[in-house]
C-alpha cells in the first residue's frame, strides 16, 4: 500500500515576449496580448478536472511558471489565486511562487501579485553581462536584474530565488565568478546556479555556440561552489542553494518523489492514488488546442518495474539522506526487490547505507548518471 505524500500544485503560463535561443520550454512567444481572462479560466477548468484525481487533499504549495508568469495582468493573478484557493485546502504558510522575468517587473504589478497570495519570487536573471545576456536572446539588462532582485527584497516576502546560469557561450571562470559576486551582493535567500546545455530542438542546439571547456566548466563549478559556501548558502540539490531555512518547499517536494497536479499547456502531474497505482499526467502543449478545453493529453500508470528508478532519479539528487522506509511508503514496493542495485551502487562506492538512510557520496555526486543507470 502507499503511503499519500505531500501534494503541491504547478500551474504553467506558456507565453514569452521572445523565445530564447537555448530554451527548450512549452513557451511560446507572444504574437499579440495575453488572453488573460479566457487563460484563467481554462486553468479553473482544467483544476477541476485534475482534482478528481485527489479528492480533499491539502495542497502544501503552488509554483506559477513558464513561459514568463510575469506577463500575466495583477488582475487575472488575483482571479486565478481567489479560484485556486476556492478550489482546494491551501496549508496554512504554503509557499506560493512565481517565475519573473526581469524584462517584466514593475514595482506596482509586484505588490499586487503579493496582495493576490504569491510569497515567493522566482527572478530569471541567468547573468549580469549585457553581452552574456544579449547572446543568450534576453529581453533585459543587468539593471532591470538587480532592479527586480532589490524589489522583490524590499516586498518583504518569504522568499525569493535569482536564477543565475554559468558555462555561457564564451564565458571565462572569471567572468562565472563575477555573475555570482554581484548576485550574492544582493542577498537572495535563494540561489539556483544551473549550467547552459544544449538542448536539441533549439536555435543553439541547431548553431551551437563556442562553450567553456570541460576543465574550464569544472574550474568554474569548484571556485563558484566555494563562493558560495563561504557566503552563507548551503546546496541542497545539484544546482539549487539557499541559506539556513530557505529551501524550496516546492521543488524538495518533487524530488522528494512527492506528488503534485500539473495545469496548464503541457504541465505534468504525478498522483499517487489509496488503491496503490501512481498516475503521470500530461496536458495538452499548444495554448490553441488547450485553450479548445482538451486540457488531458497524456495519463499513464507508473507500472511497479519503473518505480525504483522514479524514485531514486529524484531522490539521489538531493544531499540530504534518504530514508530507506519512504522507498516502500511511496512506491509501494518492498526493499528486497532492489537489494541487488543497492549492493551495486554500494559497491561503486556511489552510496552509503545505515539501518534508516541511504546517502549519496561525493563520487555519486559526481558520477550520478551511472549511479541512477544501477535502477534501469
Ligand atoms: S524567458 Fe525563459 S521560458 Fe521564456 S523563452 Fe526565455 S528561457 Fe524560455
Amino acid at each position: 500500500m502507499l503511503n499519500l505524500p505531500p501534494l503541491s500544485l504547478y500551474i504553467h503560463i506558456p507565453w514569452c515576449v521572445q523565445k530564447c535561443p537555448y530554451c527548450d520550454f512549452n513557451s511560446h512567444a507572444l504574437k499579440e496580448e495575453v488572453p488573460h481572462e479566457a487563460y484563467v479560466s481554462h486553468l479553473l477548468a482544467d483544476l477541476d478536472q485534475s482534482l478528481r484525481l485527489a479528492p480533499q487533499r491539502p495542497v502544501s504549495s503552488i509554483f506559477i511558471g513558464g513561459g514568463t508568469p510575469s506577463l500575466l495582468s495583477a488582475e487575472a493573478m488575483h482571479r486565478l489565486m481567489d479560484g485556486v484557493r476556492q478550489r482546494l485546502c491551501l496549508l496554512p504558510g504554503a509557499e506560493v511562487t512565481m517565475e519573473a522575468n526581469p524584462g517584466t517587473v514593475e514595482a506596482a504589478r509586484f505588490e499586487a501579485y503579493q496582495a493576490a497570495g504569491i510569497n515567493r519570487i522566482s527572478i530569471g536573471v541567468q547573468s549580469f553581462s549585457a553581452e552574456k545576456l544579449q547572446r543568450l536572446g534576453r529581453i533585459h539588462g543587468p539593471q532591470e536584474a538587480k532592479e527586480a532582485a532589490r524589489l522583490a527584497k524590499r516586498l518583504g516576502l518569504l522568499s525569493f530565488n535569482l536564477d543565475l546560469m554559468h558555462g555561457l557561450p564564451n564565458q571565462t571562470p572569471q567572468q562565472a565568478l563575477d555573475d555570482l559576486r554581484q548576485a550574492v551582493e544582493l542577498e537572495p535567500p535563494h540561489l539556483s546556479w544551473y549550467q547552459l546545455t544544449i538542448e536539441p530542438n533549439t536555435l543553439f542546439g541547431s548553431r551551437p555556440p563556442v562553450l567553456p571547456d570541460d576543465d574550464a566548466l569544472w574550474d568554474i563549478y569548484q571556485r563558484g561552489h566555494e563562493l558560495l559556501c563561504a557566503a552563507g548558502y548551503v546546496q541542497y540539490e545539484t544546482s539549487a542553494y539557499a541559506k539556513p531555512g530557505y529551501r524550496c518547499h516546492h521543488n524538495l517536494n518533487y524530488w522528494r518523489f512527492g506528488d503534485y497536479l500539473g495545469i496548464g499547456c503541457g504541465a505534468h502531474g504525478k498522483v499517487s492514488l489509496s488503491d496503490g497505482r501512481i498516475v503521470r499526467t500530461v496536458k495538452t502543449r499548444h495554448p490553441r488546442g488547450y485553450m479548445e478545453g482538451r486540457y488531458l493529453a497524456e495519463q499513464n500508470d507508473v507500472e511497479p518495474q519503473d518505480r525504483p528508478f522514479e524514485f531514486f532519479m529524484n531522490r539521489f539528487r538531493l544531499l540530504e539522506p534518504c530514508p530507506r522506509e519512504q522507498f516502500g511508503q511511496l512506491t509501494g514496493l518492498s526493499e528486497s526487490i532492489i537489494r541487488p542495485n543497492i549492493d551495486r551502487a554500494l559497491e561503486a562506492g556511489y552510496i552509503t547505507e545505515s539501518d534508516t538512510e541511504w546517502q549519496v557520496t561525493k563520487k555519486g555526486k559526481l558520477f550520478l548518471n551511472s549511479l541512477l543507470e544501477l535502477f534501469l
